[in-house]
């Protein structure tokens, strides 16, 4: 395959869906291409080798390939450990991809590749220290220091939603409890709405959610229709986020902070609360510069876009 283009293509690995993304040598978006989740149940293997072969159609020519994938990722490229992707547990999938494509591959956690993503192309673009929060059904991230993805000693660093906020909390899906992910979580705002509906204080939620198991969405439009009820639980689940957003910012010291995730759909409802409470737990905030905390820019592309960055770095020079 002839090299030298500067294009490379990304592709994230989420638990239901796999994006492939190329770019070219300036990181403008030169192909893109999605497996419907469908496809995905032949095996993620399948479904990975699928996209890098569509998206090779479309663009012709590339000189290396990043992937980004849900879970414990160490710097040999091996998925260790994913709740998600039982079928990848310790896979080698830089080794296998390399195998299949002939080109150099980088792997990477899928919520760093997304916050390298951010960093590169979308809200963070020009800081050197920041945070990426993705909110959904759980809780990931990436910590952006020095310009680079912080990764720890074995490459696992960042899994930002288990840190114990809340000793006698709720159980967390990993298992521990009073973890940050277990109060602050999509599943989590769905969880209180219920809650609220079980003690007969949420006529207008149960009045959305019309018979259906409430989730974050049935709260965040009660509270669009003003329902005292359900801003009073977003109210309190926007001081849950920012208990972690601050114990993280104390940590970090970070310029900005981007929220990406199925919550941040929820726009200034959620976002305005969660800096009121993160001013409030802030450590010394009337002695330091403002923290910006604003929604992440690139939607679902920002893994598959972040990976295709990454790749730059293995591209081989033609000899
Ligand atoms: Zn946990």
């Amino acid at each position: 395959m002839s090299r030298g283009s500067g294009i490379t293509i990304g592709i994230d690995i989420g638990g239901t869906k796999v994006l492939g993304i190329a770019i070219d040598a300036n990181g403008e978006i030169v192909g893109q291409h999605r497996v419907p989740s469908e496809v995905a149940t032949g095996g993620v293997e399948a479904a990975i080798t699928t996209v890098f072969e569509r998206l090779l159609n479309e663009v012709g020519v590339a000189d290396a390939v990043g992937v980004g994938i849900a879970g414990l990722v160490d710097f040999e490229g091996r998925m260790r450990f994913g709740p998600n992707l039982a079928d990848v547990l310790e896979l080698s999938v830089r080794d296998q991809m390399e195998a299949a494509t002939g080109l150099p591959v980088t792997v990477d956690n899928d919520a760093n590749a997304a916050g390298y993503g951010e960093l590169l192309f979308g809200a963070l673009e020009g800081c050197r220290h920041a945070l990426m929060v993705t909110l959904g059904t759980g809780i990931g991230g990436a910590i952006i220091v020095n310009g680079e993805v912080f990764r720890g000693a074995n490459g696992f660093a960042a899994e930002i939603g288990h840190f114990t906020v809340r000793a006698d909390g709720p159980l967390c899906a990993c298992g521990e409890r009073g973890h940050w992910e277990a109060i602050a979580c999509g599943n989590a705002l769905g969880r209180m709405g219920a809650d609220a509906v079980a003690d007969g204080d949420g006529a207008a939620i149960a009045a959305v959610a019309a018979g259906a198991p409430v989730t974050g969405h049935h709260v965040a439009d009660a509270a669009r229709l003003g329902d005292r009820e359900a801003l009073a639980i977003i109210d309190e689940f926007a001081d849950n986020v920012a208990l972690g957003l601050a114990g993280l910012a104390n940590i970090f010291d970070p310029e900005a902070i981007a929220i990406a995730g199925g919550l941040v759909e929820m726009g200034d409802l959620l976002l305005e609360p969660v800096r009121a409470a993160f001013a409030r737990h802030l450590e010394g905030l009337a002695h330091r510069p403002h923290i910006r905390i604003m929604p992440a820019a690139l939607g679902e592309r920002a893994g598959a876009m972040g990976a295709a960055a990454q790749a730059r770095r293995v591209i081989r020079q033609p000899s």
